[in-house]
């Protein structure tokens, strides 16, 4: 492997790094290496086959594309369509189920009468006029100002400390704002303008991404353990975890990790939803999937499916990051790792584990397109310029 045949290295095949390996061969006709660490392409995103059912699954966990983003949106169907799927979780409480995220339907079955959205906002407001804090300064008072108490008791509080393991009165208000919620009877978990699945599934996308003599894919290589092949001031561009790269000097950035439990039960149908979320503590997971409901076109064989039980806890080193933190205190070291990527010479850090950010996919190929347009395309047109 000659790293000098290449114009640009990316390390990572998952969204960010193919989009921008795609888009510098495609439209720059750049020579590109991607580095990656996995025996497959596709990063968190990767979707396989069930050997067994032939369900095809999701590696690590379901991954449901929505965006806002026509951009975004027309750029992913150059490499797929996508079916007319639209995600929705019901969660148990209790032993009693409920549309989440939080709608009219949930909270009407939750208080056990009909409300009027402006009966259920009545009551809502009267909730939150009786907490002492004014304005929200983390996800608990977040939740609080948006549901009152007794739904955050219900519906948040418990499946927020199993998923981070972490004082809701720590953890940053932005995460409960991924969820709607709503006073209407609209059932869906996104409110997003485009959404569904990937016809052939994600890996299909990926394959088509790298489908191109000027992408040559290395699997199964460490960056780290190779980096001395690559001559100095070659272009980077890096989508691994950003404390790794400068070798913890600034500490370690915290990150949950997963762990998915795969079972193939011996029924058609083992829950009725793709997703079911466990709200209580007492049960140990967090949500079960359900893979075929992803694909209700497709025809799989009956009599078997295949789930998922979920189960978060902190990660250590040898562990995948899947999920930012984000404390007070990560934040300070993640300031520390911006400053030293910023006098890294041509060097790009990006996507979930690069950026340090809770991205979704569509914010993971929108930022690669941002950096490519932003830093690719400059970084190009001036070598092109100094070597001319
Ligand atoms: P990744 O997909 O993490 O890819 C990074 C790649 O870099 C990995 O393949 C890794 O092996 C490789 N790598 C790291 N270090 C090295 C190294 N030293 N050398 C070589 N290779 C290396 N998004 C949605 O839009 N909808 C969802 O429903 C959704 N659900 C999710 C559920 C879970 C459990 C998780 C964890 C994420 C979910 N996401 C979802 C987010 C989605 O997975 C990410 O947005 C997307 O994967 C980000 O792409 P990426 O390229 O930034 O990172
Ligand atoms: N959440 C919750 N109850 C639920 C679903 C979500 O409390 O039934 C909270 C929890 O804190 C979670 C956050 O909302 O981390 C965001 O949920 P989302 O489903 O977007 O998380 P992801 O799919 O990324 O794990």
């Amino acid at each position: 492997m000659d790293m000098r045949d290449y114009d640009l290295i990316v390390v990572g095949a998952g969204f960010y790094g193919l989009t921008i390996a795609e888009r510098a061969a495609n439209e720059l006709g750049r020579k590109v290496c991607v580095l990656e660490r996995r025996t497959h392409i596709g990063g968190n995103s990767y979707s396989e086959k069930d050997p067994e059912t032939g369900i095809e699954f999701h590696t690590y966990g379901s991954h449901l594309f929505h965006t806002n983003s026509e951009e975004i949106w027309d750029y992913l169907h150059k490499f797929t369509t996508f079916t007319s799927y639209r995600h929705r979780v019901v969660t148990v409480h209790q032993g009693k189920a409920y549309p989440m995220p939080i709608g009219l339907a949930t909270i009407c079955s939750f208080f056990g009468r009909y409300m009027s959205p402006t009966e259920a906002r009545a009551l809502i407001e009267s909730q939150v006029a009786a907490e002492d804090f004014k304005t929200p300064a983390n996800l608990e008072e977040k939740a609080i100002s948006l549901i009152g108490r007794p739904l955050y008791d219900a519906f948040i509080k418990g499946y927020t400390k199993k998923q981070w393991q972490t004082d809701p009165k720590e953890l940053p208000a932005g995460i409960i704002t991924r969820l709607p919620v709503r006073f209407t009877f609209e059932d869906g978990y996104f409110s997003d303008k485009y959404e569904g699945l990937p016809t052939d599934g994600y890996t299909a996308i990926f394959e088509r991404m790298i489908d191109s003599p000027l992408i040559d894919v290395k699997m199964g290589v460490d960056f780290f353990e190779i980096r001395k092949q690559i001559p100095a001031g070659k272009l980077i561009v890096y989508t691994g975890p950003l404390d790794r790269y400068f070798d913890y000097k600034a500490g370690a950035l915290g990150w949950r990790t997963l762990d998915f439990e795969k079972e193939v039960v011996p029924v058609d149908d083992h829950q009725g939803t793709s997703v079911l979320n466990y709200a209580d503590e007492s049960v140990p997971y967090t949500r079960v999937h359900e893979f075929k409901h992803l694909h209700p076109e497709r025809k799989y064989h009956p009599g078997k499916s295949v789930i998922y039980r979920e189960y978060s806890r902190f990660a250590s080193r040898s562990d995948e990051p899947y999920y930012p933190i984000n404390t007070a205190n990560d934040l300070k070291t993640l300031e520390a790792y911006k400053a030293m990527a910023e006098m890294e010479p041509n060097f790009i850090t990006g996507g979930r584990l690069g950026s340090y950010k809770y991205l979704d996919m569509h914010q993971a190929i929108g930022a690669a397109l941002k950096t490519f347009r932003g830093q690719i395309v400059p970084f190009f047109g001036r070598s092109q310029g100094e070597a001319a």
